[in-house]
Order: structure tokens, then sequence, then C-alpha cells
């Protein structure tokens, strides 16, 4: 093996890629990672709860661009679920998800084989860890309970707006799962999603009190072509609440879009979101056919700081801020008949959750 003059790891071309090691127990993996590190190998990691898709492909190819090697977690963490929500339902396709980083794999080797620029450093998913609860929780069993006991993170006040309003120890279980992980993994980056944008600023506060030292990248929100931001959980939508669901984006789209027709205030720029929004949902309540209308409810359009994730009056130009919002497609009332109606028949409610950034217009000094 040899080292090129950057300290990367060159790929002698005659040498296939090991398999991806799936790896279950967080003292192999830490032993996995000593070795890389004892190597000279940069590690990017990317923490996901499985059920993959194209936005967590997104995340893993940005990684292995910037990386010699990428560990994928998945791992669906029970501390992050509310007593009523989808823990033992949340959509697990580990066959399917296998697949996927298997060609995201084979991507690089054939890049590794090309002509370009990048090919002279070895890169690749070198492992997959997939740990059981008991390895993650070793003594007492995960709690969500907002007075349960465990060893936690909380990262206040940033935890307890937005999201955390709506789902109390959500940051919580996120920050302590993502702890434990970087402790395992010690990565040089980290890859999230901008699409969980509250999750991103948490991260990267917790992070930084913490010193642990990592670059926390954020990686565009990946969108189907109806403009829908992709996540596992919209399998439970099917096709009617899909196409309904899209309000959202279009309407923090208008939003942005006033911001850079020169809207700075918070009711400039959050009035004609709200108004298209509460437009849609009216139309849909009003309609009288239920095996027609996918109703809806507003749980919050904001617009914050980008850092504190305070609510602001007045966009500063030198910060930007984040528009973002959350609405629960509410379970369809009746179906067609060989109506698609996804996963579970349209019977649960659906948060669909999305944000635009309003970036900085001018340089802070
Ligand atoms: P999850 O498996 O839902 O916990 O997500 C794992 C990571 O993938 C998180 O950092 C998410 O923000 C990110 N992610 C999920 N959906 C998307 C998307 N549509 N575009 C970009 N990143 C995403």
């Amino acid at each position: 093996m040899s080292i090129s003059p950057q300290g990367a790891w060159e790929p002698p071309q005659s040498q296939p890629y090991r398999p991806m090691p799936v790896i279950r127990d967080a003292g192999e993996m830490l032993m996995h990672r000593r070795k890389i590190l004892l190597a000279g190998g940069s590690v990017g990691f990317v923490p996901t709860m499985g059920a993959l898709h194209e936005g967590h492909a997104s995340l893993i190819r940005q990684a292995l661009l910037e990386n010699n090697h990428v560990f994928v977690s998945i791992y669906v963490n029970p501390t992050q679920f509310g007593a009523n929500e989808d823990l033992s339902t949340y959509p697990r396709t580990w066959e399917a998800d296998m697949k996927l980083l298997k060609e995201l794999n084979d991507e690089c080797v054939a890049e590794a084989a090309s002509d370009s620029p990048l090919r002279s450093y070895r890169r690749e998913i070198s492992a997959v860890f997939a740990p059981t609860t008991d390895t993650m929780y070793p003594n007492l069993p995960p709690s969500s309970d907002p007075s349960g006991h465990g060893s936690f993170v909380t990262i206040t006040p940033l935890s307890s707006v937005l999201e955390g309003a709506i789902r109390p120890t959500f940051f919580r279980g996120v920050a302590t799962v993502c702890m434990k992980l970087f402790n395992i993994m010690t990565p040089r980056r980290v890859y999230f999603g901008q699409k969980d944008i509250q999750q991103t600023v948490i991260i990267r506060r917790m992070v930084e009190d913490f010193h642990l030292g990592i670059d926390v990248k954020i990686v565009p929100t990946v969108r189907g072509s109806d403009g829908l931001a992709m996540s596992s959980r919209n399998v439970y939508l099917g096709t009617r609440r899909r196409k309904t669901a899209t309000w959202l984006y279009r309407a923090l789209k208008l939003g942005e879009e006033q911001y850079r027709n020169s809207a700075r205030t918070r009711r400039d720029i959050l009035f004609p979101t709200l108004n298209l929004l509460n437009g849609t949902a009216l139309d849909q309540d009003q309609n009288q056919d239920p095996t027609d209308k996918a109703c809806f409810e507003i749980e919050y359009i904001s617009l914050a700081d980008p850092d504190t994730l305070e609510e602001v009056e007045e966009v500063d130009e030198e910060r930007g801020a984040i528009l973002s919002g959350a609405i629960r497609m509410l379970p369809l009332l009746a179906s067609k008949p060989g109506e698609d109606c996804g996963v579970g028949e349209g019977k649960s409610a659906v948060r669909i959750i999305d944000n635009v950034i309003l970036e900085p217009l001018v340089e802070s000094e």
C-alpha cells in the first residue's frame, strides 16, 4: 500500500476494494477506526436511520469526495421518538439500504479507474455501523420520557423551539445518539442534510460547546421532481396527500422570493407564505368530496436567526435567516377504489417539514 504526497491512500489499481464491513459492536468499530487513524486516513461520517433514499446518497457522495473513508451508521434511535410516535413502524429496509451503499461504493471504484483528478485517493464506504440498542444504551433502557433516567446530552434553548416545541425530547435523543456515535467513530467530518435544519444548528452548537473538533458539513436538500423534500416517511403519504404536501415548499419559496425582492420584515416575508398555505388548507377543508380532499394543519411557519433560532422581526442582511415550516397531513377520510394511499392506507397523520435559507446579502465585518 503506498501513500500519496498529501498523505492519502493510493488505491493499487489491480487490487479490488474490500467488501463493505457491517459492524454491530462498538468495541469492534473503535478498533476499525483506530487502524484507519494509525494509517493516516481521513474519516467522514454520515449518521442515518436507514430507509435510505437519494437524500442520504447525496450526503454519502459528498463525504466520499472529501474523505478517504466514509462510515455510515444505520440505527433507528428510540430516544428521539416520543411515546405516541412511529418507532415500531418506522420503515426498515435493510436489503435495499445495503444495495444502495454498494452502488455508491461501486461508483467510487469506477471513479478510481477513470481519469478523474480524484482517482489517486482511496475513497470508499469502509464501514456500515448498525448497532443494537443494547450496544448504544449499555446501562439503562433508552427513555424518551422527559423525566426518564439515562445519560443525555441536552442543548438548550435550541432544542426547545420549533420541532422541539412539538416533540419535547426529540433533540435530546438526537444530540445524545450523535454524541455516542461521534465518540465511537471519531470522524474528521460529519454530514447532515439541510432538510432537518434545526438538527444541523443543534449539532453545530454541540460540537462547538463540547470541543469535539469535528467539521459539520451541511448538504442541500434533495427533492422529488414535484419539489417535495425526500424523506423516509414519505412512503406513508400516498399520491393525494403527497400532492398537497408540496404546497409547504411552494409557500416557503414564495417567502424567499419576497426576501430576494427586498422584503426584510417578518410581516412582508411571512404574510404571503402563510396566505398561500392557509388558502390551500381552506380549499382542502371545503372540498365536499372525502375521496378527493387531503386536509392538513399548519404547525408552524418560522422566520428565525440562523444560529440562535430566535424568531426575528426583521432579517439582518449580515446574518440572513431560516424560513422554515411544518405541516401535519391528516389521515385520509375515504379512498377511491385502487387509489395509492401509501403505506398504512393513509390512516396515520404524516408530518412534513421543510425550509429555505435566506442567505446573508452583505458580508459581516
Ligand atoms: P434520517 O435517516 O432521516 O435520520 O436522515 C439522516 C440524514 O439524512 C440527516 O442528516 C438528514 O437531514 C439527511 N436527509 C434526509 N433527507 C434528506 C434530503 N431529502 N436531502 C438531504 N439530506 C437529507
